[in-house]
């Protein structure tokens, strides 16, 4: 496929693919040239008006489904995506710029996402609760909240769409979907599978626009019952209070600031290979990508040296070119972002181990970038850094790793390298973070929990708990008339 062929993303609403309702669209570029490839087409009012209507419609069908049939539309769903796995790849890598085996690999491990809700729509188990009078039927049912409305962002193109997705339709819930208007194609495709594996009109509906626009008049309205959101901590912040004033269910995914602690007796050969591969994935463009790199001191030289050497071997390129192992940035706006932060440190004392810079002038090529001894006050200790860079400070004990781990107000993603079992088990307990991962990199698997506590939100997209998000629990009592 050349540029040419990459698609141009109409909305879908009510069963149709269809244009803005006022003609408005959006451009799409290519992050590897800075070229214009295509457009999305924009929602305005009108368009939202007829999602609802088609949302709160399709609600009634779906809820109404049994859980076996949907199970089996989601299944023929996970089944398409996969035959059309390539394709997608390369649309995706088009509009986001990661490297094209990493875009494959989002799109099968999405229908890996579909089948585990798929197998969980039909375990939504309730309760019989004993009465306190002979012939009375107690029970707890597990019922869909109602239609949800999903914002997600231009990371994973399709991996954040395919959670609230999969969970709200394994439910029985209808959604609408906000997908990213900087990479629109991709999860239009995901989208696409739905619709053409048998999912009725109005249950699933994709929109695209200015998404404050969006969030403030889907999110007040009283046909939407339940918010998924993932991005930013100050966007869901303010989401989240939208949806509290309005007594609307959230479930927030959002930023984080990973430690990622090497102990003395850890494999660190191991740590510094695991760890290189996860940081400059997606070019560190991944809410749970480790940033604080936080090295027992008697080894900290090594792991930097070892570090920085790997950091400059990583192969940067478009995402397009065989053997690329980091595409360009998503966006222009994350260059300037990078740059100041990484001023910034080196400003306040740290020193730049290798990269720091744009690559050329044509894309949004980034260094990968190592800094050391960053100052805590350095803004990269304490924003996230969203990009391909790793902090690294020295620490010389397990107290004062924790205190540093659980500074910052986020709480998404760790990891640690040890080989102490005792060391291993007050980490994991001690943490404060959604998840914990030890001497290997095991998070975002479909039947595992994923989310975040404090500043990087609540709720969980994986695992048995995932599907609770979009369910109410009904309680029913009832005697013979
Ligand atoms: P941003 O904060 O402007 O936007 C982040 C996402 O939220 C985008 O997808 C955007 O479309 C959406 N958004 C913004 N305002 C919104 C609103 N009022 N209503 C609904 N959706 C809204 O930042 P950005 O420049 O796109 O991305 C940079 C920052 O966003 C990063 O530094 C990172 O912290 C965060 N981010 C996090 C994730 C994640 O996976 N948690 C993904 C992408 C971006």
């Amino acid at each position: 496929m050349t540029e040419t062929t990459y698609p141009d993303t109409q909305l879908l609403i009510d069963g149709e693919w269809r244009g803005g309702a006022e003609g408005k669209s959006i451009e799409v570029v290519n992050p590897a040239t800075g070229q214009k490839i295509g457009q999305v087409a924009h929602a305005t009012k009108v368009d939202l008006d007829a999602a609802l209507e088609a949302v709160d419609r399709g609600f009634g069908v779906w809820s109404a489904t049994s859980a076996f049939e949907r199970s089996k539309i989601m299944r023929k769903a996970a089944e398409l995506l996969r035959e059309r796995a390539d394709k997608i790849a390369r649309i995706m890598t088009l509009e986001q710029g990661k490297p094209l085996p990493e875009a494959r690999m989002e799109t099968l491990a999405a229908a890996d996402v579909i089948d585990w809700f798929a197998e969980e729509a039909r375990r939504t188990y309730g309760q019989i609760i004993p009465a306190r009078a002979a012939g009375v039927m107690q029970m707890a049912v597990k019922l869909p909240v109602g239609p949800v409305a999903a914002f997600t962002p231009w990371n994973f193109p399709i991996n954040q769409v395919v959670r609230k997705l999969s969970g709200a339709l394994a439910a029985g819930c209808s959604i609408i979907v906000k997908a990213p208007e900087e990479t629109p194609a991709s999860p239009a495709e995901l989208i696409r599978a739905f619709v053409d594996a048998g999912v009725p009109n109005g249950v699933v509906n994709l929109v695209y626009g200015v998404p404050a626009e969006i969030s403030e008049y889907l999110i007040p309205h009283p046909v939407i019952r339940k918010i998924s959101f993932t991005g930013s901590t100050p966007v869901g912040k303010h989401l989240a209070a939208l949806a509290g004033q309005h007594m609307k269910l959230a479930t927030m995914e959002l930023g984080g600031h990973a430690p990622a602690i090497i102990f003395a007796d850890a494999d660190v050969e191991k740590a510094v290979k695991t760890l290189v591969g996860s940081k400059f994935r997606n070019a560190g463009q991944v809410c749970v990508s480790p940033t604080r790199f936080l090295v027992e001191d008697r080894v900290y030289s090594d792991v930097v040296e070892a570090f920085t050497e790997a950091a400059k071997a990583v192969k940067v390129g478009s995402g397009l070119d065989e053997g690329t192992q980091m595409g360009p940035l998503a966006n222009d706006r994350r260059i300037p972002a990078l740059e100041s932060l990484i001023n910034d440190a080196v400003e306040k004392g740290a020193e730049l181990k290798t990269g720091g810079r744009r690559i050329g002038n044509e894309g949004y090529f980034f260094e990968p970038t190592v800094l050391a001894d960053v100052p805590l006050e350095a803004r990269i200790m304490n924003e996230e850094p969203f990009g391909p860079v790793a902090s690294f400070r020295p620490f010389s004990g397990l107290e004062e790793v924790i205190a540093e781990a659980n500074r910052l107000p986020y709480g998404l993603a760790s990891y640690a390298f040890t080989g102490s079992a005792d060391t291993a088990q007050q980490l994991g307990l001690r943490i404060q973070a959604g998840m914990t991962t030890i001497n290997h990199i095991g998070l975002a698997l479909p039947e595992v929990p994923f989310g975040g506590i404090k500043d990087s939100g609540h709720g969980t997209e994986g695992g048995s708990e995932a599907i609770e998000a979009y369910l109410f629990t009904k309680f029913i009592t009832q005697t013979a008339g």
